[in-house]
């Protein structure tokens, strides 16, 4: 398998640490609002790399963690918490507002088939953890404290920085213009691992002891103890979005590599931004789309998977309404080739004499920087071809093929049941008519099927129903 790694800039083979076995971690969603389209266009990128390391034959521990405290409205440490925020928003407890979105983002990744990780650690549950690493780095002399946190010295490290590339004066130059609210903090990258609950935080409702007082953790704190408490260094894969590279990625592994010194990660994938209507798609915004939003259009969340895959992770997909009707008529077609599993034909032509040889060329594609717009493009080949003729295979052949296409792409597609007795006795009964010509009856027939979704198109072998 090869993957696109951000610390190397290169497509390297994978090497697991461990035959057989990979460790990856997933940065989670921050509960304080829905998820929109865009947050979950990473679930599937996350999903679609471990269904992709899972069917080359690797035992996958995935863990991902949940924010529900420290994340501020800006990456860099400024402004509220973005928890506290959507509490006072909603007029409900933090607590509440986590739990609250918690369960509508696993409601929504649910329904578009996204595997669950093998571990789900919310940041309050680690905050032990946490704490642990602050009192390595303060032995270690890679922190310090002022009246308001506790920060990470980042020129303390030759090597900060690494993941995006940028040097230290370069990007401080930059992020200079921004307000430092804490006139102690000594560079402006310097990052909190600890927030005191004073001044600006004196009414944060969450709040932890501490051995240099009461507070909470900063943001780019929880991924770094999750992975040690969960997974150990270094760890196989670490994902995310291309937003995390330049701060939060980086600042975790300044942490967990300044405290265990050990890589934190051996190969780092980030998929890109998904656009609306060509522009950036933010989570406070006005405009943002969420799975509901999705449903309650009538379209099948599955479509929306369907619509991720088509693009490559490491390219912007831009989402259109009319983009996702396309991607919804493209799962139609899908589905109208597995329901061909209940119409095989043994007199017909046979399309799937190279059934282990297309098995094999998709696998290579996926394998390849996880490949999907190429993979479906034979796929789709294949259901243009089904339209066509009425293919003779084994149906035990056929299952297995649908369930390889399921493994890699997750679109359910030998979810789809057989149509009737009752519906099969209309279309032989409409063929009879059609055979005496009696073209009033067999239209009528044709119409009844129609109104129960079912379509039929004629074909040299005789009629073929598809699901409208
Ligand atoms: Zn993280």
């Amino acid at each position: 398998m090869k993957l696109y790694n951000t610390l190397t800039r290169k497509v390297e083979k994978f090497n697991p640490l461990k035959n057989g076995a990979v460790t990856l971690y997933t940065c989670g969603p921050t509960v304080y609002h829905f998820a929109h389209i865009g947050n979950l266009r990473n679930v599937i990128f996350n999903d679609t790399l471990r269904r992709a390391l899972e069917i080359s034959g690797y035992k996958v521990t995935h863990v991902m963690n949940i924010t529900d405290v420290g994340h501020l409205v800006s990456d860099a440490d400024e402004g509220d918490d973005k928890l506290e925020k959507g509490a006072k928003r909603e007029g409900k407890t933090v607590w509440e507002v986590a739990d609250f979105y918690i369960d509508a983002f696993l409601k929504h990744t649910n329904a578009l088939n996204v595997l669950p990780p093998t571990k789900i650690v919310r940041a309050t549950d680690a905050i032990d953890s946490q704490q642990e690493i602050i009192k390595i780095l303060l032995k270690k002399g890679f922190v310090y404290q002022t009246q308001q946190a506790i920060y990470f010295d980042v020129t303390k490290l030759d090597d900060y920085g690494k993941l995006s590339g940028q040097k230290l004066s370069e990007k401080a130059v930059a992020v200079r213009r921004e307000v430092v609210t804490d006139k102690d903090k000594k560079h402006p990258q310097d990052f909190a691992l600890w927030f005191f609950t004073v001044g600006h935080f004196s009414d944060h409702q969450m709040r932890w002891d501490s051995p240099w007082g009461e507070g909470f953790p900063g943001w780019h704190l929880e991924c770094s103890a999750i992975i040690h408490q969960e997974l150990g260094e270094p760890i196989d894969i670490h994902t995310g979005g291309v937003d995390h590279i330049g701060t939060h990625h980086t600042n975790e592994i300044a942490q967990s590599e300044a405290a265990f010194e050990k890589p934190l990660a051996n190969y780092w994938l980030h998929n890109e931004f998904l656009h609306q209507d060509g522009g950036k798609m933010s989570k406070s915004g006005e405009t943002t789309i969420t799975l509901d939003d999705v449903v309650n259009r009538g379209y099948d969340p599955l479509a929306l998977r369907l619509f991720y895959l088509q693009s490559h992770y490491r390219s912007h997909a831009n989402f259109t309404w009319e983009n996702l009707t396309a991607a919804q008529n493209r799962l139609k077609d899908y589905r109208a080739m597995a329901d061909m599993r209940f119409q095989i034909k043994p007199a017909a032509g046979d399309i799937f004499t190279s059934f282990e040889d297309f098995q094999k060329l998709t696998l290579e594609k996926i394998q390849n920087d996880l490949n999907t717009p190429e993979a479906m493009a034979s796929i789709s080949q294949l259901a243009n071809d089904t339209k066509e003729v009425v293919f003779s295979t084994n149906e035990k052949e056929f299952n297995k093929f649908l369930q390889f296409i399921d493994g890699i792409l997750g679109l359910n597609l030998l979810d789809s049941k057989d149509i009737s007795d009752q519906q099969k006795d209309i279309i032989t009964d409409r063929e009879k008519a059609r055979k005496k010509k009696d073209w009033a009856k067999s239209d009528k027939l044709r119409d009844r099927l129609k109104e129960q979704g079912i379509g039929l198109r004629d074909s040299e072998h005789g009629p073929i129903w598809y699901r409208i």
